[in-house]
Parts: structure tokens; C-alpha cells; sequence
């Protein structure tokens, strides 16, 4: 169920960027997704059609662009990608690293008419 909130305050804020900019459909709502926020694209998009029936972002097309998980190793300094659930530095094998993107979770930007 953790997608549905996530959808909801999506959705919420697309109403609102289009609410300002005076909109009359929502077409597009472009999103930006962490990796490590484990958010299925698929559980989205099934959630927002339902929940935004009857708002100006009925019939939205979500576009996910997806951040990979990027972690800094503490003991060399390296900076890496992990797409896997190994998170150890490949340079040195060091396991004291520190997430520094894949977890975002954001609203973009929106296309609207
Ligand atoms: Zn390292």
C-alpha cells in the first residue's frame, strides 16, 4: 500500500501546479524515482488511474525517469552505482558507504492544456 500514499501526494501536487497555472487537463506528469525508494512504476500508474477519476488529471500519462542508487565509500572516497542489493565498494570492498541519490521521489514537472 506504500504506493498509494505516494500516489496521492503526487497527484495532489499535480493538482495544485495545475490549479496555478490555470490548466484545464493534466496530459503529462513527469516523475523522478529513486531506486532505493523500492516504488513499483506499475503500482503507480494502476493507483493514479484510479484515484485521479473525476480530477483534470484523469487519463494522465506518468513518465518515471529513474535515479540509480549512487552510495560514497567512507574508507576511499569512491563514488559508485548499485543496481543490485550489493552495496559494497568495488574499489576497495569497504561496507561503511553512504547513500547520496536513489532515494528520491519527486513530481518533476507536469504537462498540461
Ligand atoms: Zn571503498
Amino acid at each position: 500500500m506504500h504506493e498509494l500514499s505516494v500516489t496521492q501526494g503526487m497527484l495532489e501536487i499535480a493538482l495544485k501546479h495545475a490549479q496555478q497555472a490555470g490548466a484545464q487537463r493534466i496530459t503529462h506528469i513527469n516523475l523522478v524515482i529513486g531506486d532505493l525508494s523500492s516504488i513499483v512504476d506499475d503500482s503507480v500508474q494502476f493507483y493514479f488511474d484510479i484515484i485521479s477519476q473525476d480530477t483534470i488529471a484523469e487519463g494522465a500519462q506518468l513518465v518515471f525517469q529513474r535515479v540509480p542508487a549512487t552510495f560514497r565509500c567512507w574508507d576511499c572516497g569512491n563514488i559508485y552505482t548499485s543496481r543490485g542489493h550489493d552495496f559494497t565498494c568495488p574499489q576497495c570492498g569497504g561496507m561503511k558507504v553512504e547513500v547520496i541519490a536513489g532515494n528520491e521521489l519527486r513530481v518533476e514537472s507536469i504537462e498540461v492544456e
